[in-house]
């Protein structure tokens, strides 16, 4: 994997789904805009209310962007999470950002998904099984290792 470069320079991506949304050339249902995020409804209603938050400007994805925006992306999100239990009656918010194909990212365009959840049961399910046993595992090991990866 390459070291996480942040396209400054980057606008626009001219087969980008999202940089198009983002500049009026495909419509959407928008629910927030200022100068450097957007967030509007996802057209695949995870739950109803479904919104996405993303960064106007072109980066991969959570992990490809500079700080700066991805911070205002969340905080964006947050205010979203917030106005769907105010306003939907959802009783509880799921916010998630899949980063690479591997990790379901369908659209290689940083967002994030703001997916309010509904009682009784609304149909959306993120399960995380033990698929790894812990006791297969050296715990401190796999945990320095991932220190040691923590960039300033
Ligand atoms: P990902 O799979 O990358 O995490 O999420 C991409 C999301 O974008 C999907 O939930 C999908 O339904 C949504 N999406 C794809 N194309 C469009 C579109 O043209 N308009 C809107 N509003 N959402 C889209
Ligand atoms: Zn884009």
């Amino acid at each position: 994997m390459p070291p996480f470069v942040y396209e400054e320079e980057i606008i626009m991506i001219q087969d980008c789904i999202f940089c198009k949304i983002a500049v009026g050339l495909i419509p959407c249902t928008k629910v927030y805009e200022d100068d450097d995020v957007l967030a509007f409804l996802d057209i695949g209603q995870a739950t109803t209310g479904h919104t996405l938050v993303i960064s106007k400007k072109h980066y991969p994805n959570f992990l490809a962007t500079p700080k700066s925006i991805m911070h205002k992306v969340y905080d964006v999100a947050q205010k979203i999470g917030q106005a769907q239990i105010q306003t939907l009656g959802a009783r509880g918010v799921n916010v998630l950002s899949n980063c690479y194909k591997e990790a379901g990212q369908s659209i290689p365009h940083f967002h994030v998904h703001v997916i309010p959840r509904y009682e009784p049961a609304d149909g959306f399910r993120i399960e995380m099984y033990e698929n790894v046993h812990i006791g297969e595992l050296n715990l401190p090991v796999l945990a320095s290792k991932i220190s040691k990866g923590i960039k300033e």
